[in-house]
């Protein structure tokens, strides 16, 4: 039997494929409830989930799954609006006549953004296209450094400067130019007259949770267990050792994937990962009625939280029974963070005070209810030389045979972690087994 540690998407991918090859698999999650940071809250209408997701049409994978899963039908795809909160101001970023109205870049520094936005490098005034092919030869250089080089220092302050400290906080001067680059290239179609496309399961991803659920089938998933050991004899893994209501269970494996954060593979084996990750406090208020037309809002000016991602103005309110879903959302960098420190009143308090010194029209009498979740693990921070951190998926050198490693330090989760990325690295990983067999 192949023990897959953690319920997450990485970890119900793995288990799927595994099962495919034929092979016994048990998933052990440590909470009662499957799908990690894409679990879900009620709504008077279908699930949201409790941190903000869509999808970009670069990402093949999940959608194959989704196909395969029967889900086809029900993916929608549909034009994001964002926006950039300047000075008081919501300005519109999506259309060409918008971008060129916008007032806090010059027309130079329009250029030079947007040939960085179309992969071509105009320094020294010879466009060259191949240029930002390899993101690996950005890997160590320092992110501010490549932005004034590759388009203007206006660009830098004025508009890079807000979004970097929004993703990364004060740690945002370690990040690389690959990661920057990996960003540009990630984001998928973008129709110039309309924006950029995307997806979005109708009923939410907890859907696609659920049909993986299906399809490894609940009895080869034991919920409530917390993987605490492993066991490994003659340089191999024989057991996995997991917490329940019941005391400490031992199960015998013929291998393991350990499909978490990059902490727990480290108590569990004592593999250290250099990775740094930041967390997150995420709230998603209900709304009587929408707070503003944008999907994703970027604010610049002072705020408690780096952007709001009004997620029913991608996805209709009539979805949630009428509700109008605002998620409000802030990286956590450091556990001293005010923030973080906070109970989840304080919370929803500062993020409705920030929302009323943006939008003097809001009415805290629209809210219906509001849930926040927080994780002090929800993102890597992708700083210089970060791809040499990743774990890698086999972990026989560095641990013992039968040892696989799906979570977010893989190098599926670059250069952004995701559902799909996640997907990947399960897929990964279960495809290695079943070679090494
Ligand atoms: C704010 C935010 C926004 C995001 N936006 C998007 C987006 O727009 N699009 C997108 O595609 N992705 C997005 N993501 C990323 C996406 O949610 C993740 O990449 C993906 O869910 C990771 O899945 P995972 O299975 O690797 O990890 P997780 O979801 O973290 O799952 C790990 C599981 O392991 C369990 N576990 C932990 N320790 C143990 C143990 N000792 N024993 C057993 N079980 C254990 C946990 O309870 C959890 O269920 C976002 C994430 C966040 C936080």
């Amino acid at each position: 039997m192949i023990g897959v540690v953690g319920g997450g998407v990485a970890g119900l991918a793995t288990a799927r494929r595994l099962l495919e090859q034929g092979h016994q698999v048990t998933v052990f999650e440590a909470s009662e409830d499957l799908g990690g940071l894409a679990a879900t809250y009620e709504t008077a209408g279908h699930p949201i989930e409790r941190y903000y997701h869509h999808l970009s049409k670069s990402e093949e994978t999940i959608v194959e799954w989704i196909d395969e899963l029967g889900l086809e039908s029900d993916l929608a795809w549909g034009y994001s609006s964002t926006a950039y909160y300047v000075d008081g101001v919501v300005h519109p970023m999506d259309k060409p006549w918008e971008i060129l109205a916008y007032p806090h870049l010059s027309v130079y520094d329009k250029f030079r953004l947007g040939m960085l936005v179309l992969d071509i490098d105009v320094r020294g005034g010879i466009p060259s296209f191949d240029t930002y092919e390899r993101l690996e030869d950005f890997e160590d250089v320092p992110v501010k450094e490549f932005i004034i080089d590759h388009t203007s220092r206006g660009c830098f302050e004025r508009f890079f400067k807000p979004l970097l400290e929004a993703k990364f906080g004060d740690r945002w001067d370690d990040v690389s130019a690959a990661w920057l680059l990996g960003r540009v290239k990630f984001r998928g179609e973008r129709d110039p007259l309309r924006g950029e496309l995307l997806g979005y399961p109708m009923g939410g991803f907890g859907r696609l949770i659920d049909a993986l659920v299906d399809a490894v089938g609940k009895m080869n998933i034991f919920t409530g267990s917390r993987a605490v050991d492993i066991g490994i004899e003659g340089g191999a893994v024989k057991s996995v050792t997991v917490e329940t209501d019941q005391g400490k269970v031992p199960h015998a494996v013929d291998g393991v994937v350990i499909a978490t954060m990059p902490d727990v593979l480290e108590s569990l084996t004592g593999y250290e990962c250099e990775i740094d990750f930041q967390g997150t406090v995420c709230s998603v208020i209900s709304l009587e009625e929408a707070l503003t037309d944008t999907y994703w809002l970027n604010i610049a000016d002072d705020a408690p939280f780096g952007a709001l991602i009004e997620h029913t103005n991608l996805v209709s309110a009539k979805q949630y029974g009428g509700e109008h879903l605002l998620y409000a959302v802030k990286y956590i960098q450091d556990r001293e963070d005010e923030l973080w420190q906070m109970d989840d009143e304080g919370v929803e308090e500062t993020w409705l005070t920030g929302i009323e010194d943006l939008f003097p029209e809001f009415d805290r009498e629209s809210v219906n209810w509001i849930e926040t979740s927080r994780s002090p693990k929800t993102a890597p921070i992708y700083e210089r030389g970060y791809l040499e951190k990743v774990i890698p998926y086999d972990l026989s050198e560095y641990v013992a045979e039968g040892v696989y490693y799906a979570g977010m330090a893989s190098r599926a989760q670059y250069p952004e972690r995701s559902l799909n990325g996640a997907i990947v690295a399960g897929e990964t990983c279960a495809e290695l087994i079943d070679h090494d067999e």
